[in-house]
């Protein structure tokens, strides 16, 4: 597998000193699933803030396969960030409107989304009437607009309750499987990190850095029935018990 992604040996020191990754080292391949966990300020969101060129790397390199991966680009954030004024489908064209795509030319393309997200039913929904289960799948389906190839997700169930969050996580693969992003995804769910990914990555704080790394070795994506068997709870088991080690406990 080709890699989309090489971080290598980044260091990020914050103005105020504080050092937030410290020989950081994660190879993504192209189409992976990586879930990132780890305790509460050890480094994820600054991984995917500088994988996304939104904070500058102190030192260190972060590499792309090509200038095509690295311009396309979505990011999903716990948050929905919805406008409130705007209807589901204006929420989702926001994007293609900055960048200067006609409504009418990108009518094709948010009726696509919202399908995909199987929002048609309240595409003229105002965010306030929605869910937050809904909420999040115009967020998603805002992310998917551009068509990115490399989806950056910041705890985007962290907000919802657990049905919603499986019903979410299902959905996900199912777009995966359609759309083969490369995805890194944070979040503190075990149980979410193991089902939805390639490959688990732990890490450590202060200064944040990968302390572990498990691959879920198993059919991809994970089905239902890997869900309740014992290999399962096995993966679960090793992430927690790295997590735990960690966070020094
Ligand atoms: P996580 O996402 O794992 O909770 P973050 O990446 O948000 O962790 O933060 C990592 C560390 O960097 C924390 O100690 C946090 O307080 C610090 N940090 C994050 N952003 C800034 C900033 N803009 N200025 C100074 N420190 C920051």
């Amino acid at each position: 597998m080709t890699n989309a992604i090489n971080i290598t040996q980044v260091n990020k020191v914050f103005d105020n000193g504080t050092i937030a990754l410290r020989d950081f080292n994660l190879q993504v391949a192209e189409s992976e699933f990586v879930s990132l966990v780890g305790p509460s300020g050890c480094g994820k969101s600054t991984v995917l803030r500088l994988i996304a060129g939104l904070s500058s790397l102190s030192s260190g390199n972060i590499q792309w396969r090509n200038r095509t991966l690295e311009k396309d680009i979505a990011f999903v954030f716990q948050e929905p960030a919805l406008m409130p004024w705007a209807n589901v489908k204006d929420n989702i064209y926001l994007p293609l409107k900055l960048a200067g795509i006609s409504r009418k030319k990108a009518e094709a393309t948010i009726q696509e989304a919202l399908e995909l997200v199987q929002l048609e039913s309240v595409a003229s929904s105002y965010p306030r009437q929605l869910s937050g289960g809904m909420k999040m799948r115009v967020s998603i389906a805002r992310a998917l607009v551009t068509n990115p190839k490399v989806l950056l997700m910041d705890e985007p169930f962290g907000a919802l309750d657990d049905i919603t969050r499986n019903q979410l996580n299902r959905d996900l693969l199912e777009l995966w499987k359609q759309r083969r992003w490369t995805v890194v995804f944070v979040t503190h769910n075990i149980y979410e990190a193991v089902y939805l990914s390639h490959r688990v990555v732990v890490i450590g704080a202060n200064p944040g850095r990968v302390v572990a790394e498990v691959a879920i070795n198993e059919p991809y994506p994970c089905t239902e029935e890997f869900r309740s068997s014992p290999s399962y709870g096995r993966y679960y088991r090793q992430v927690a018990d790295e997590l735990s080690r960690a966070m020094g406990r």
